[in-house]
């Protein structure tokens, strides 16, 4: 079944203890449907600039990630800038430049219609809010956001939790959203503005889902209503910019490819999402998405196993 994305089609200068990296293709969207193409179809919404050329293009089309939603206005493309020199697991934003991104009006493109799946991945909440409302087939509807939007646009924010089912923001994110030190606590709270499931990235420490309560999973039983994944114990992080968004693309991607959403389902989502994340972070910006194969994955995924086996 195919993904819908919307997000960040940008270029970005990044800095790390491995080296620095000028204008480098990245972006929400852009990590999150290359690494989503790995499991299933994938159509992008956003908009580029004249800064977009065909070599940029060339790595959507390698991928098979249709870009028909992907708007062409002049300007230029979003553009971040930032670093990871004292904490790994968290960027120093030095600039953020919205440039085409500022006047932008989302269409989707008929054949986008029928897709069940719907991923609101890091822009701005009016945007994400326009195409959810948009499309409103969606079956499953998940979403993702950062410090930037909760801080400033935290009205627009809220509205935009109430139309999705699942929630992907790391644990600064989660404090900052709610208010609560307890990521667990952060969790019910979260429930309350519309999400029914809370992933939440701890970066070099994994990754928790939380489910919110049903008849099924009732309150007593912590293991139906969270569930652990790690990181894998890597010897160098080169760079991690994207790590969220290709585990958000590994998660989805998995889970538009199953038949039906168990919850077993939900958990194999968890170590896909953990093992495309690990693999991103080995090179700079999206260079190791695009030399990544079928089979790396799931060998990767058998070493999560052995991982986390106690048998
Ligand atoms: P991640 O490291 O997975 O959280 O996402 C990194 C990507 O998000 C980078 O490639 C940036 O271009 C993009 N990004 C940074 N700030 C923003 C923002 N305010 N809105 C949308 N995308 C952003």
């Amino acid at each position: 079944m195919a993904i819908t994305a919307v997000g960040s089609v940008a270029f970005d200068t990044v800095e790390t203890p491995a080296g620095r990296r000028e204008r480098c293709l990245a972006g929400a969207a852009t990590y999150f449907s290359l690494s989503a193409s790995f499991f299933t179809d994938v159509r992008v919404i956003a908009v580029v600039g004249e800064d977009f050329g065909a070599k940029e293009q060339a790595v959507f089309d390698a991928r098979k990630v249709d870009t028909t939603g992907i708007q062409h206005a002049p300007g230029k493309s979003f553009y971040w800038e930032g670093s990871y020199l004292e904490n790994l697991n968290e960027a120093k934003t030095h600039a953020t430049e919205l440039n085409v991104f500022a006047g932008f009006e989302p269409k989707i493109p008929p054949d986008y219609h029928d897709s069940q799946f719907l991923f609101l991945a890091n822009i701005d909440p009016v945007l994400q809010r326009r195409v959810r409302e948009a499309m409103p087939q969606a079956k499953l509807v998940g979403g993702d956001t950062m410090n930037y939007w909760i801080k400033d646009h935290k009205p627009a924010l809220l509205e935009v939790l109430k139309g999705l089912d699942v929630l992907l923001i790391n644990d600064t994110e989660t404090r900052m959203l709610t208010g609560s030190r307890s990521i667990a606590l952060a969790a019910g709270k979260i429930f309350e503005m519309g999400p029914k499931i809370l992933v939440v990235k701890h970066g070099e420490y994994g990754a928790t889902a939380f489910f919110a309560q049903t008849k099924e999973n009732n309150a007593e039983d912590v293991a139906k209503r969270a569930f652990h994944v790690p990181a894998l114990p890597l010897e160098e992080v080169v760079d991690p910019t994207g790590a969220g968004d290709s585990f958000a693309g590994g998660f989805f991607g998995y889970l538009a490819s199953q038949k039906e959403l168990t919850p077993k389902a939900f958990r194999y989502a968890m170590f896909y999402g953990s093992v495309m994340g690990s693999f991103v972070v080995e090179r700079f910006g999206t260079d190791r998405l695009q030399q990544l194969t079928r089979e790396e994955i799931d060998h990767r995924f058998s070493l999560f196993r052995e991982l986390t086996h106690l048998d």
